[in-house]
């Protein structure tokens, strides 16, 4: 019999996981989603401007092609779009129990005990009106809540005094219109970039608090043409070379730069110049210039944010922050008065799993286990957690390629784990292939740029990196397609 299977997150992750049961003809399973829509962190995340700078055909589903993409570079809205296009064409949106949040899984010997807290079925609609706990039971927990799915919001004093409105960046206040306002947005990572240039033209005074600079290389984005949109839609195989082309460029050129080989310096050259072209001001352009090497924190891809901070109506504050005060910010140098503050301040990317609370064999807490940092093994397995898998699971992120691919690749090594489990009970990776690959992890580890002298969300506060995968993404393939059955075992009876 198909073992039953509890999804939980129909961003990505889960909806690739579903997709695929469903196409083996396994309908045993439920995805649980805390929001009311599909989509995760694209359904989260509408900032102004939001959208991926990685190419459309490439982050997308391999076995989805979609002809319908009108950019090299996909926006937010359109992301989402085709998210709901695949899960309407493969019938799975019937399967997904939207706001529902799964609270626990315990392993109890042989299945998962699975606690969900939803609103009462008589329509109450907000989760904090009052939630109903129920636990059902399934063979196989499958998670895929993202690395960047619990935004993070800064710890400034005052933070609670300021008397205007602000928010984050993944919690866009769309009520909130910006047109004449004075606006702070904190950080300048990958999400600010993209929305300080819309908000650029908004705001009548926009601070940017920049506490350390980012690498930003060009965004050479365009729209389809009509005819190159006819030519994805009717030539056959344009669309999977055309992926293979910009999957294959990428892989060649940024990792090795990430692995701080030949195209290092190339990188750090092309940025530099992107700087120069944009930045004519030299003390805007040293502000702005890292001191650490490029790749070491997420390399920023965009052609619109520098111009947008030599606007006359922007200003780039370095000044460190001291606290928030009813009027504005504080900063060593002064105060600046706005009404508006957005905290673009990332998310809580090392506490993988986070808020779940997670019990594996003998009563183990999944916390407990991790609390020298996230590891499993592939990112997907984690011993004396049976008939559990992760997508996106510690040291799966990448710098400069698809999470489409990783994701696909360990739903591909967790379809291949199912007939075992099904057929013999409970499976979980064996400590010497966990330890072993703690080992190779961290002997790939000390050549990526990762750990050279930034801090960046890629790491725990004790400076391990729990996130990124520090291989070529062919390894990664190679690893996940291998038949998994050696590096598993049956649970010890106990
Ligand atoms: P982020 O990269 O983690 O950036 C957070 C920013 O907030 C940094 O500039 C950080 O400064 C600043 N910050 C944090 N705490 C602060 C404090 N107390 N005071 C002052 N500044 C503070 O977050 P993000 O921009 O949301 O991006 C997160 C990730 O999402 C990206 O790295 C990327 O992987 C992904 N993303 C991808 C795309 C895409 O196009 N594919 C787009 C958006 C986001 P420090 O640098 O000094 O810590």
């Amino acid at each position: 019999m198909a073992p039953s299977v509890a999804i939980v997150g129909a961003g990505f992750g889960g909806l690739c996981m579903a997709i695929q049961l469903e196409r083996a003809g396994v309908r045993s399973y439920t995805v649980f989603e805390k929001a009311d829509g599909l989509g995760g962190t694209w359904r989260d995340n509408s900032y102004p401007g939001a959208g991926c700078d990685i190419p459309s055909h490439l982050y997308s589903y391999s076995f989805e092609k979609y002809a319908s993409w009108t950019r090299r570079y996909p926006e937010q809205p359109e992301i989402l779009g085709y998210l709901e296009h695949c899960a309407d064409k493969y019938d799975v949106r019937r399967k997904i129990r939207f706001r529902t949040e799964v609270r626990r899984a315990v392993f109890d010997g042989s299945q998962w005990q699975v606690t969900t807290a939803a609103p009462p079925a008589d329509g109450a609609t907000s989760m904090e009106k009052g939630t109903e706990e129920r636990t059902e039971t399934f063979d196989v927990v499958v998670t895929g809540v993202g690395q960047l799915s619990r935004p993070r919001l800064p710890d400034i004093p005052g933070m609670s005094d300021f008397a205007g409105v602000s928010f984050h960046s993944a919690r866009w206040n769309h009520d909130h219109d910006l047109t004449g306002r004075h606006v702070a947005v904190i950080g300048n990572g990958s999400s600010a970039a993209q929305f300080i240039p819309r908000v650029a033209e908004q705001a009548e005074r926009l601070y940017v608090f920049q506490r350390t600079p980012n690498w930003v290389i060009p965004k050479p984005d365009a729209t389809f043409q009509p005819l190159t949109r006819l030519a994805f839609r009717l030539v056959p195989g344009l669309q999977r070379v055309y992926r293979e082309w910009i999957y294959r460029y990428a892989e060649a050129t940024l990792y090795p730069a990430l692995a701080q080989g030949w195209s290092a310096d190339l990188l750090r050259k092309r940025a530099l110049r992107h700087l120069r072209d944009q930045v004519p001001d030299p003390e805007l352009q040293a502000k702005l210039t890292p001191a650490y090497p490029p790749g070491c924190k997420r390399v920023v891809i965009d052609s619109a944010f520098y111009p947008a901070l030599t606007r006359l109506n922007v200003d780039v504050v370095t000044d460190k922050i001291v606290r928030l005060v009813p009027q504005g910010v504080e900063t060593t140098e002064g105060v600046r008065e706005v009404d508006t503050i957005v905290y673009a301040t990332g998310f809580m990317t090392t506490d993988f799993l986070a808020p779940m609370e997670i019990t594996g064999r003998g009563g183990r807490s999944l916390r407990e286990q991790w609390a020298g940092g996230a590891e499993a093994y592939l990112g997907i397995s984690v011993p004396n957690f049976p008939n559990m898998f992760l997508l996106y699971g510690p040291n799966t992120n990448l710098g400069h390629n698809s999470i489409v691919f990783m994701i696909e690749c360990q739903v591909n090594h967790i379809m291949a784990c199912l007939p075992r489990l099904a057929a013999h009970g409970p499976i979980e990776v064996r400590p010497e292939v966990m330890a072993a690959w703690r080992g190779r992890l961290d002997a790939a580890m000390e050549r990526m740029v990762w750990g050279g002298g930034c801090q960046s969300w890629y790491m725990t506060a004790e400076g391990r990196v729990t996130n990124n995968w520090p291989g070529p993404t062919t390894l990664y393939r190679k690893l996940t397609a291998k038949p998994p059955h050696n590096a598993y075992r049956p649970i010890p009876a106990s």
